[in-house]
């Protein structure tokens, strides 16, 4: 399934910022910035240090970047000064060392702008994020330090042995980084470039705070009982709450303008008029036509971005993008993409059907919208497989659920979880785990912070504080996993969705990904990998969910505290395939229109049109909508990194469903061999090696994309 939401936006910003150690010229004095900041001070407490969140103030953001990017800047010069020969040691090396306390200060801030954003914080992230895009061309296109990188990529020690395989590869990659950000271009492109990258970098901040304020500006309040008809309890309880949360400003429960708010609400509600509505505000995010509009932002970035592939000497933004991925070209992910559409396509034709019978039946006259898609489905569940996700949620709390994924990692990886307390959190809602291994040997740190609030993205995310290294001293780990469940009432049990439960396991696949990382250098830990690769372990993880030893052990009722029935078991199972032609096609249209916008060149582009006119095209059904439409997708217009890149999670299906399928053939989802393979070419290796390889290693052969329709239940041929 695919349900990552923003890992993708955390990782992005990871590996822009953080995991590759930026550097950057010195700017004319290299003038140390005297500032008692303990934002720039290294972490102190257990374990190598920890986040100082009890001392962040956040009038020091912008004057401790500064002086932190001063220090980077000091150290890439000590590279570049060095009079010996250019060797592994003294560049590549001495690169992967610096650029420290810069990002630690990164790790702070990207929390305060993902989980905190309110008061002071988007200004200054305004006046902080063009900055971070300024010092990292400053650094790609530093003259003296690619001459270094090309003097070690060229040398013999790249042929002749001398370097390790993990070496060789962050050699190269290095390299081709350096040349793909433009370090042969000369003095005026390279200023042309910068100045793109900077206005991007506003771009990006402007979209993001935008769909953020209309996701806050929105709220669907219902004051009359009477309109909370089909709702259950617990989706009652949560509406309930975000009134509170609100003062019951105008009534007593509200819908608020999130995934984890809509969702439900239009499974469930038989009102259809405010199902219209709670619709069309979720949709409309960045599309209102007013200060927080979206469109010309979207058209100047892509105006942008192709002019910048094309000074880069790429036909197209999405070549440039592609170029380090596992799928490498456009080409190969579009012929995946539309290997599945006219399937999934195909399959939301019958979805439809079922549903236009289900409301004919019911005489509901109507023709089925897209706010009504979520609801009759859930119908055609019940009708169907006689599933009802009310009945199946009871079963499923959060507590529980947590409880579960970290057993399956014990019994798969050896990995255990203790919660520690005392150690600073941003909020107090967030708890603090420490992961140990089968030798009782720190691994790392595990931070949760599981609940939505004014100023949080909505969606979620795992994100590290700290990469796990070795080069000399073994530097442990620190990774969250972020998500917007909606808090239930007091000394209530927090009951999540089906679909909430296995985005959990996703996102705790991805913290697995960085715990379980052993390597040497920092810029190939963990989740440092493709990025069309990053969401195989994580999608993985969400295999676990419904083995029988989790559902059994875990998914137990709230009151009773009964184990799930058998019957609703099978029932889940035998309904596994069910709704894939909503999921596939609202998915897909969102990744193909991201492919199809960064390949179609530099002309003006009016993004509401493209996306119909594309849409129409594509036979799109008028039925559901895209899963992001374009005016809020914050994957491809917060930052670069998932740009041209949505087709990743797909991508990374195909893996998953083909390496789910040894499990299968091995009989076991717990089979200790396989999870050994799995570790030792996927969960432990970041990026050292090419992850095509690291999946023929585990899987013993290429991979075989017909797995992933059997995985949706479509037809192989
Ligand atoms: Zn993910």
């Amino acid at each position: 399934m695919t349900r990552c939401l923003f890992t993708s936006l955390s990782i992005a910003v990871a590996i822009t910022f953080s995991s590759h150690p930026i550097f950057g010229q010195a700017p004319g004095a290299a003038k140390k910035m005297e500032l008692d900041s303990p934002l720039l001070q290294p972490w102190t407490g257990p374990h190598g240090g920890v986040p100082p969140w009890n001392l962040v103030r956040s009038e020091e953001f912008v004057t401790a970047f500064d002086a932190a990017i001063s220090e980077s800047n000091a150290e890439i010069k000590a590279i570049t000064d060095n009079k010996d020969e250019p060797n592994f040691e003294n560049t590549i090396v001495a690169m992967e060392r610096a650029g420290r306390t810069l990002s630690r200060l990164e790790a702070i801030f990207f929390v305060y702008t993902s989980n905190l954003n309110v008061g002071p914080i988007p200004d200054i992230e305004k006046v902080i994020v063009p900055k971070l895009s300024e010092y990292e061309d400053s650094v790609y296109q530093n003259k003296e330090l690619f001459a270094r990188i090309s003097a070690v990529y060229e040398s013999p020690a790249m042929k002749n042995g001398s370097f390790d395989l993990a070496q060789r590869r962050l050699v190269d990659d290095t390299y081709k980084t350096f040349l793909r950000k433009g370090a042969k271009l000369d003095r005026s492109d390279k200023a042309k470039l910068s100045q793109m990258n900077t206005r991007l970098a506003r771009l990006f901040t402007d979209f993001s705070q935008n769909v953020l304020a209309d996701e806050n500006g929105y709220v669907t309040w219902i004051k009359d009982k009477s309109e909370l008809t089909g709702l259950p309890d617990s989706v009652v309880a949560a509406m309930s709450n975000a009134a509170q949360d609100r003062n019951n400003k105008d009534g007593d429960w509200a819908i608020t303008n999130t995934r984890s708010s809509m969702d439900p609400f239009l499974t469930y509600s038989s009102n259809r008029p405010l199902r219209e509505k709670v619709w069309r505000n979720y949709y409309s995010r960045g599309d209102n036509g007013d200060k927080y509009d979206n469109n010309k932002i979207i058209a100047e970035i892509l105006k942008i971005r192709a002019a910048r592939a094309k000074l880069l000497g790429y036909e197209t933004h999405a070549h440039w993008r592609m170029e380090p991925t596992m799928a490498k070209k456009p080409e190969a992910a579009m012929d995946l993409m539309m290997k599945v559409w006219p399937k999934a396509l195909a399959r939301v034709r019958e979805e439809v059907a079922d549903m236009q019978a289900i409301a004919d039946e019911e005489g509901a006259k109507l023709k089925i919208e897209p706010w009504d898609y979520r609801y009759y489905a859930e119908k055609v569940r019940k009708a169907k497989y006689d599933l009802d996700f009310n009945e199946v949620k009871p079963y499923l709390q959060l507590d529980k659920l947590r409880e579960a994924m970290m057993w399956a990692a014990t019994q798969l990886y050896g990995l255990h979880f203790k919660q520690l307390s005392g150690i600073p959190v941003f909020h107090p809602d967030v708890t603090v785990w420490e992961v140990t291994d089968a030798d009782g040997k720190h691994v790392g740190l595990w931070y949760l912070d599981p609940y939505a609030r004014e100023g949080k993205r909505s969606g979620a995310w795992m994100t590290d504080y700290r990469a796990q290294e070795n080069m000399g001293k073994p530097i442990t780990t620190i990774v969250s996993n972020n998500s917007n469940f909606i808090k239930g009432a007091d000394g209530e049990a927090v009951l999540i969705s089906w679909d909430d439960a296995v985005t959990l396991f996703h996102e705790f696949g991805h913290a697995l990904h960085g715990l379980l990382s052993k390597v040497n250098y920092r810029s190939q830990s963990g989740t440092s990998v493709a990025r069309d690769y990053v969401e195989f372990p994580s999608q993985i993880n969400e295999h676990w969910l419904e083995t029988p030893e989790i559902l059994n052990q875990f998914a137990v009722h709230h009151k009773t505290g009964e184990p799930i029935p058998q019957e609703l078991l099978d029932k889940i199972k035998k309904a596994s395939t069910f709704n894939q032609g909503f999921d596939t096609v609202e998915y897909l249209a969102s990744a193909l229109i991201d492919m199809k916008l960064h390949l179609a060149g530099s002309d003006d582009i009016d993004p509401d049109a493209f996306e119909r006119e594309t849409l129409a095209a594509m036979d799109m059904p008028s039925e559901l909508p895209m899963r992001h439409r374009t005016p809020h997708f914050m994957h491809i217009f917060s930052g670069d990194s998932y740009s041209a890149g949505y087709y990743s999670y797909l991508w990374a299906d195909a893996l998953t469903a083909d390496a789910a399928e040894r499990f299968v053939e091995a009989g076991s989802f717990y089979d200790k061999d396989v999870a050994k393979s799995l570790h030792d070419n996927v969960m432990s290796i970041g990026d050292t090696i090419d992850p095509a390889e690291g999946f023929r290693r585990f899987r013993g052969r290429d991979v075989d994309t017909s797995a992933l329709l059997r995985k949706r239940g479509f037809p192989v041929d």
